[in-house]
């Protein structure tokens, strides 16, 4: 059984499979090259969902995720980084809301929880909506998704692993991997450290396919930025994720909303940036967040006095056919990869998963769609 394992990266991964390694006794090291929850974790919408992910695996994964969410937020006091408040969607024309109809006809199909929703019944659920911007009905609810503050989750997950002995080496990165024959023996830091390990867990986000080239492994990425604008406190109702065909936003905590739209990430890419960095308001450009607040104020008319408080710019860490790597490389066994997109709502459940299989359990089936060997 592996005894000392080096988990790469502190995001929502790497912090969720530490605190399960730690607590099953596994001697841990988090290497994290900056501050935990640095990267994309840090600038993520973070709505907890399976709204329309394909294929059924997959589906059923995102599932697997959120209960494990609701688990840890029943299990732990105090746990309110975690908001189950459902999620509203609608759309504006006909083709979106075919496309919408399509969508709560799948879910339903996978046993999902969905409902359609008329306009008076959403202004009982969200009272400081616009009631002009609602369509008279077909507006979809999904009552078991919500979203979580990672940052909050992460800082709890590594403290949970810290208090069973992990260690967490910050400002540090992982450069190198000492391999003999098909086994991992040393992790490299920059810092000139050397870490014996028995096993390796790929926890860098969008760097994932960086960390696997130390070990000789090439995992095909295709990471895509997006950028989130932050409200100053408002008093206003928004108690859920809200989709609407503008905009879409959530509460982000004491009274802010996070807001994000399409411009948004179209001005993100525009941008010149590093993988992993996030960044700060003077990126973005005064008309591209004057048009976002406009389309929240449109939406909710109480952020009149809002202004944008911040903004971060993100990179999703997207697997080559946009679904999760996880787990054990082939050539490689005691490399293990968690890696994925959806990773707000996913990192609880596969972090799980991939510590199952690292400490010899078989997750065989569950886990032979999300494998590296795929590519
Ligand atoms: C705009 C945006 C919106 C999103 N919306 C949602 C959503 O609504 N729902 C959802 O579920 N998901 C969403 N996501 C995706 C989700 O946020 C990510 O999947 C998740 O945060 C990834 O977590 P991670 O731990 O893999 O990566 P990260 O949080 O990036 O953590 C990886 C860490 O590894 C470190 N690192 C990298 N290389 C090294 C190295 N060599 N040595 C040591 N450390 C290293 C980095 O510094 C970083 O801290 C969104 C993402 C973005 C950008």
């Amino acid at each position: 059984m592996a005894r000392r394992v080096v988990v790469v990266g502190a995001g929502v991964y790497g912090a969720a499979v530490a605190a399960e390694l730690a607590v099953r006794g596994v001697g841990t090291t988090v290497v994290e090259a900056g501050a935990p929850a640095g990267g994309t974790s840090g600038a993520t919408f973070s709505w907890t969902n399976s709204c329309g992910k394909k294929p059924r695996s997959y589906h059923d994964l995102s599932v697997a995720g959120m209960a494990a969410h609701r688990r840890l937020a029943a299990d732990v006091p105090h746990s309110d980084w975690y908001h189950e408040g459902g999620n509203l969607e609608w759309a504006a024309d006909e083709p979106g809301r075919a496309a919408l109809r399509r969508k709560v006809a799948e879910v339903l199909d996978f046993g999902y929880e969905a409902r359609w929703l008329d306009r008076v019944e959403v202004l009982r659920l969200e009272p400081d909506l616009n009631p002009d911007r609602l369509p008279d009905d077909e507006i979809a609810y999904f009552p078991r998704e919500g979203w979580i503050e990672p940052t909050r989750l992460v800082g709890y997950l590594l403290s949970t692993a810290i208090s069973r002995g992990a260690e967490l080496v910050r400002d540090d990165a992982a450069a190198g991997f000492g391999v003999e024959g098909d086994a991992i023996t040393t992790v490299l830091l920059t810092s000139g450290r050397r870490v014996p390990v028995d096993a390796v867990v790929n926890c860098a986000g969008p760097s994932a396919a960086r960390v696997a080239e130390l070990a000789g492994l090439k995992l095909a990425m295709r990471n895509t930025l997006g950028a989130l604008v932050y409200t100053s406190p408002v008093a206003v109702a928004v108690s859920r994720v809200i989709h609407a065909p503008d905009i879409h936003l959530r509460p982000d905590g004491a009274g802010r909303l996070l807001l994000h739209t399409r411009s948004l990430d179209a001005a993100a890419r525009d941008l010149d940036t590093g993988p992993g960095h996030t960044h700060a308001r003077r990126d973005l450009d005064e008309d591209t967040l004057a048009a976002v607040l406009a389309a929240g104020r449109a939406l909710y008319p109480a952020l009149k006095s809002a202004t944008v408080e911040s903004t971060r710019v993100g990179e999703r860490p997207i697997p080559g056919d946009g679904l999760p790597v996880l787990g054990r490389a082939r050539a490689l066994p005691n490399f293990h990869f968690a890696v994925s997109h959806s990773g707000a709502t996913l990192s609880l459940h596969a972090a799980t998963l991939v510590a199952d299989e690292l400490l010899g359990q078989d997750h065989t089936a569950t886990l032979a769609p999300f494998r590296f060997e795929r590519f």
